[in-house]
């Protein structure tokens, strides 16, 4: 049987379909584009709710399976922008009404980690989620997946598309960023704000957008950026393992997609004896797959939920959902 699992939380609307052993049969995604600066919220909700009914169609002909062979039909219930997961919680509500299934509510961020760790087959690693809206390290303690570490402002993506939208270019920043610091030379001295396991980055924006101005070329700016904020995020990892006494790490959110990025996390990683795991690009993404996948482990522990006590939770704690498919 296999577990139909929908993302919407931001940027991307995407289904995807898993089963028991964490095998991805479908997954059908699709990214809203604004057409200029940042996501709007209202915009983004307005393409999920056009894409989404499509997506399950082709994530269920992917997966040749049929409404029929659907266990459960887990969402993303936060955190996230409201009117996006609403797109999304609406399409699972629905579907779990027509098709007379469970509706099993998931946690963005520990999907994120979920998805990661069953592909790593690392038993109990450290996730460093960066992603557009969230910068955080996490791992597992007493029954929740803990935040040990997080932005203190934006998150690292968010950041990155600033301030490329700010150097003239288009959302999103991040890939465009790293295609640009190939070309870089020189490393600019940039604040680099790093508190305990805590990171921050507007201090960064302002300073590279002065720079700029002052007559920085873009290709030595995205490079020195790169280098001082794939840093900062490698720096609290360390932090983070060497506290929790833990050796593994796994990567997740868009901004993991980076070659830097994976590069000096698997660096400091095995330079400590340690594993680095980063999954393919298209489920380090926010994808319907990791929902899926978490949306079985749930639904196997017995979590699922009415539909009329389904509400979306924008500002969702990773450290308040319980996590009861995993032993003590
Ligand atoms: P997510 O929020 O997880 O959907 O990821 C979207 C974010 O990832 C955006 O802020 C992108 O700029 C960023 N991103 C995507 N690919 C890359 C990359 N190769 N390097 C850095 N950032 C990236
Ligand atoms: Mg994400």
């Amino acid at each position: 049987m296999v577990v139909l699992g929908i993302e919407s939380t931001a940027h991307t609307a995407s289904v995807g379909i898993v089963d028991d052993e964490a095998r991805v049969l479908g997954l059908a995604s699709d990214f809203y584009q604004p057409p200029s600066g940042g996501i709007h919220p209202r915009e983004a909700a307005n393409h999920h709710v056009e894409v989404l009914p499509t997506l399950v169609g082709k994530a269920l002909e992917a997966a040749h399976t049929s409404p029929k062979e659907v266990e459960a039909v887990a969402f993303a219930q936060g955190p996230g922008l409201g009117p996006c997961l609403r797109a999304g919680a609406t399409v699972a509500r629905m579907l779990s009404l027509a098709w007379q299934r469970p509706l099993v509510p998931v946690n963005h961020c520990v999907a994120h980690v979920e998805i990661a760790r069953v592909l790593s087959g690392l038993d109990d690693p450290l996730l460093l989620y960066a992603s557009g809206g969230n910068t955080q390290v996490i791992a597992y303690a007493r029954r929740r997946y803990r935040v040990l570490g997080e932005t203190l402002d934006v998150g690292v993506g968010n950041f990155l598309d600033k301030l490329w939208i700010g150097l003239g270019g288009r959302f999103p920043g991040g890939p465009a960023i790293e295609e640009e610091a190939r070309r870089g030379q020189e490393l600019l001295a940039l604040p680099y704000s790093v508190h305990g396991m805590d990171v921050a980055f507007s201090g960064m924006l302002t300073a590279s957008l002065a720079l700029h101005a002052k007559g920085a070329n873009r290709p030595d700016l995205a490079y020195s950026v790169e280098v001082t904020a794939y840093s900062m995020l490698t720096e609290i990892t360390e932090r983070a393992l060497a506290h929790r006494g833990r050796n593994a790490v796994v990567l997740g959110g868009g901004v993991a997609c980076n070659g830097r990025l994976r590069e000096m996390v698997r660096a400091m990683t095995e330079s400590r004896g340690g594993t680095m795991f980063g999954p393919p690009k298209s489920l380090c993404v926010d994808n319907g797959a990791m929902i899926a996948w978490t949306g079985q482990l749930a639904f196997r522990a017995g979590v699922t939920t009415p539909v009329e006590r389904s509400a979306v939770q924008p500002r969702q704690r990773t450290d308040l959902v319980p996590t009861p498919w995993r032993p003590d």
